[in-house]
């Protein structure tokens, strides 16, 4: 059971309290030979469409990303300027077995040099994170592929081949690979000519996204448990969690993290950075009889519905399986969907999941 399943079973039952349990582990299968020999624009530079580039540059398929902001990583964005060791803005734990990691790098030769720790249900890197582990293993050999600052505005795949329009450019190629936030689709970002399919368009419009928020808040003394997580709200329409961030860390830094996703978010966006450390502080002078205010040093925050290019946290984990299934099917093997939201319908919105996801249609354009 992942963090997630636990939050959901807790959700279920109406209960409150920490994690326990187990790991999941996932099934990337292993490579073969391409028989397919065109090109292929995958859109987005997120954990989606960055494990994409590089399965097709394994298999020695030509490829091209585009990104439309100016970095890689997506919701796996990292601060490494707050304290000693990367904070992660998104992405934080492996919801499934570590080795997992390898199975992403898909290639037995190379050995994962990354440390993790068990923090159950999951677990989480050690001085490192998500981004980390992209930037060292799948980056280096797919970076000449990312095209950034390229918003793409239009697909049009009636005909063959296939044109992809950015503000400046237009592009072609033989088969498209979408990996932006489900938002962007929902919020008609993309032209796309012709419309999807309605079973497919139905199932992007109806699709509730969480909004998706995070905060890290530095103090003088450790005046809680070593690895606490206190889930403070959990129901269908959002999670709401204060827990120890520095938690396996190589550091003596006191940090709390807050993770707030839904309807859990309303309470701290659009707030003022001061604004929002009263209110943060409030809450925990509450859970900790008076220590955080002060034992306040400084805070972060990471509103996701303010990234241009995301503008959500993610979909929620209350979705039925078989819509999600329907997010991630391919049309007129042409357009292929990869990332967090357009799985197979088992699992969804984790970094692992979103790079299974782009074996899953790697594996169907390869054939
Ligand atoms: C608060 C929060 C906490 C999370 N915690 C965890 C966790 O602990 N563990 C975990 O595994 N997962 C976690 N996740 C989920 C995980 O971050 C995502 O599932 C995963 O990173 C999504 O990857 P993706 O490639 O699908 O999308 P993204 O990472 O969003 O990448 C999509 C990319 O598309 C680009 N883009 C958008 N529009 C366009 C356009 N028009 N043209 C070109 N490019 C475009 C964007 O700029 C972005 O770079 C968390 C997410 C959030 C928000």
């Amino acid at each position: 059971m992942t963090r997630k399943e636990f939050l959901k079973v807790c959700g279920i039952l109406g209960i409150n309290m920490p994690f326990y349990s187990s790991c999941l582990s996932s099934s990337l299968m292993n490579n073969a030979e391409s028989n397919f020999s065109g090109k292929v624009i995958i859109i987005g530079a997120g954990a989606g469409g960055l494990s994409a580039g590089y399965l097709l540059k394994q298999l020695g398929i030509d490829f091209e990303i585009l990104e439309a902001s100016s970095n890689y990583g997506g919701r796996m964005k990292i601060n490494n300027d707050f304290t000693d060791f990367p904070i992660p803005l998104g992405a934080e734990w492996i919801e499934s077995n570590p080795s997992v990691l390898s199975k992403i790098i898909n290639n037995t030769s190379v050995q994962v040099d990354i440390e993790s720790i068990s923090d159950l249900p999951d677990y989480k890197f050690v001085n490192s994170s998500w981004f980390t582990f992209f930037e060292r293993y799948i980056v280096p050999s797919i970076a000449d592929h990312i095209v950034f600052d390229s918003v793409v505005s239009s697909i049009n795949y009636s005909g063959d081949p296939i044109v992809v329009t950015t503000e400046n450019s237009e592009q072609v190629a033989d088969k498209v690979i979408i990996s932006v936030p489900l938002k962007i689709l929902q919020d008609k970002d993309i032209e796309l000519l012709p419309e999807l399919p309605k079973y497919k368009q139905n199932a992007i419009n109806d699709a509730v996204i969480w909004d998706g928020f995070k905060a890290f808040f530095e103090f003088s003394d450790r005046f809680y448990n070593v690895g606490f997580e206190e889930i403070l709200e959990n129901s269908v329409s959002g999670q709401k969690i204060y827990y120890d961030a520095s938690y396996g860390q190589d550091s003596q830094k006191k940090i709390i993290g807050l993770f707030a996703v839904g309807h859990s978010v309303n309470k701290y966006t659009g707030l003022t950075d001061s604004q929002l450390k009263k209110i943060v502080l409030t809450e925990l002078d509450v859970m900790f009889s008076n220590q955080a205010t002060v034992n306040y040093i400084k805070h972060i925050s990471q509103d996701w519905n303010k990234e241009p290019f995301i503008r959500s946290g993610y979909l929620s984990d209350h979705t039925d399986w078989q819509m999600v299934k329907k997010l991630g099917t391919t049309i007129n093997e042409k357009l292929y969907f990869a990332g967090g939201a357009y799985t197979d319908g088992e699992d969804w919105v984790s970094v692992h999941t979103a790079a299974k996801s782009a074996k899953r249609v790697i594996d169907e354009i390869k054939l």
